[in-house]
């Protein structure tokens, strides 16, 4: 890192020491940065500003179990970057969410919206709710409660919040029917919402669909395809179901799922009846992941009590695609990658490999797709189902897919051509976060730094 980066590193380091994943999204993004201030140095300003939300929102949220207990959960939402549109970003339940790991979410949005090409600013929120085991009624109790304070931040053209982890069409259904009850008025509020009441087809598919799409990508940049590759795929929720999808198209063989508590290894292939079987398991029954093992005899692996250590990458692959969570890949696991020959890892949740593990595929020569530009097709589609309600039109299945599918080739090209131009080419996350950061940086500049 230059050492002007450095001083507005140690700035961040200082103001929220208690933030590690924030300090590791600014931290590779500021590293990516010295050659643009280089030759931009008016935008040292503009780098000074992007580290610091625009606004943070912290509430309580108060909701009744199936007892009649009263449970006191928090909810937030960070507006991270709005210079270049409304903010944009997901909705994250899960207990382990805090202000440093939404700060990461948002910090990343910026850039990943910025790469769509789309008119979207960045914002993430969500809260440490658990929606595991809880009774439907219980999660929409939670939803209504989490919308009545979250309603008067929001708005079709100020903050357009979709799904995450623990929060998918069940969830957006109720939060939408709160805000509109609330707001009473119906707009395009949310994103991922059903397609009787104003969601776009292709939505529930567009991050893995597009994270496969990216990996096509800088396959052929090697004269390399799917065909016939084996490909290891991490969770088994949203993201991982459709990229999983996305490979069978592809002609690609996937052998891995995996959950919170283990994971799975199919070495003859999960086809698409075995997709099937996850998607009812995962979405409609809500089960683990060992029931697949149990039902189709295959090798299951329970999570060590050591974090990131659980074996799922030692697996012998031509292809890696991490759908879980952050920091879920480490230095060591991406080694046990590159012995047993793998020449490709995309990611297709929000920072998943450490910087340990990424440095270790740069070292190796590995084709490395960065979150921020490979997982970007759904906030692309989130911004498509926009206009779709904004022109109160619906696309067919047909043409989302093919405007997802430009939107990935473009992504991926304006990140290799960037990378190119600053002198670092193959770096694809030197790419995404120099191409992200001009335009809001322009943006950011024309709109006098506010
Ligand atoms: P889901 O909740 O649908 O699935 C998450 C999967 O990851 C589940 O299999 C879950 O297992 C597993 N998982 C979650 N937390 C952990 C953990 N701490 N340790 C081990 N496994 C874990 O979420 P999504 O598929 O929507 O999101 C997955 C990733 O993709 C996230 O990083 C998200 O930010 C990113 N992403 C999602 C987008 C979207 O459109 N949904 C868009 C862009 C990025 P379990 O059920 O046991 O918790």
């Amino acid at each position: 890192m230059n050492e002007s980066m450095r001083v507005i590193y140690q700035t961040v380091l200082n103001r929220d020491p208690n933030q590690p994943e924030f300090h590791q999204a600014v931290e590779e993004v500021l590293e990516s940065l010295g050659p643009v201030i280089e030759s931009r140095p008016e935008y040292m300003p503009v780098v000074k500003s992007i580290v610091e939300p625009e606004r943070i929102i912290q509430f309580r949220v108060p909701w009744y179990d199936d007892e009649g207990t009263l449970n006191v959960n928090r909810g937030f939402r960070i507006q991270m970057n709005g210079a270049i549109g409304p903010f944009k970003g997901g909705l994250r339940f899960h207990p382990s969410v805090n202000q440093s790991i939404l700060k990461f979410l948002a910090f990343e949005q910026v850039f990943k919206n910025s790469l769509t090409g789309l008119p979207m600013g960045g914002g993430k929120g969500g809260s440490d709710f658990d929606p595991k085991g809880k009774s439907d009624a219980e999660v929409r109790r939670f939803c209504q409660s989490f919308m009545m304070e979250l309603w008067r931040h929001i708005g079709a053209d100020l903050d357009v919040p979709a799904g995450d982890i623990g929060v998918g069409g069940r969830e957006i259904g109720y939060m939408f029917g709160m805000y509109r009850k609330l707001a009473n008025e119906f707009t395009g509020v949310l994103t991922g919402k059903g397609m009787s009441y104003g969601g776009s087809l292709i939505r529930p598919e567009a991050t893995g669909y597009g994270t496969v799409y990216f990996a096509r990508e800088m396959l052929a940049t090697k004269g390399k395809s799917l065909e016939g590759a084996k490909v290891a795929i991490s969770g088994s929720g949203n993201v991982a179901q459709f990229a999983l999808e996305k490979v069978l198209d592809l002609g690609g063989k996937p052998v891995t799922l995996s959950d919170s508590s283990g994971f799975i290894y199919d070495s003859s292939g999960i086809d698409r009846e075995k997709l099937a079987f996850v998607m009812d398991l995962k979405n409609e029954r809500r089960g683990r992941i060992k029931e697949y093992a149990d039902t189709y005899g295959c090798e299951y692996t329970a999570s060590s009590p050591e974090p990131n250590l659980n074996g799922l990458w030692g697996v012998d692959v031509d292809i890696a695609l991490p759908c879980a969570t952050q920091n879920e890949m480490n230095g060591e696991e991406a080694k046990m990658l590159v012995e047993n020959g793998c020449i490709a890892v995309a990611e297709g949740a929000n920072m998943p490999c450490t910087p340990e593990a990424i440095e270790c595929f740069h070292e190796n020569g590995l084709l490395f797709a960065p979150g921020k530009a490979s997982n970007a097709g759904g906030v692309a589609t989130s911004g498509l189902e926009m206009s779709q309600n904004s022109l109160r039109l619906n696309w067919s299945r047909e043409e989302v897919d093919q405007r997802l599918e430009e939107i990935m080739v473009n992504i991926h090209k304006n990140t290799a051509d960037t990378a190119k131009e600053f002198g670092m080419e193959g770096n694809y996350v030197a790419g995404a976060n120099i191409a992200g950061f001009l335009k809001v940086a322009e943006a950011m500049e024309a709109q006098g730094l506010l």
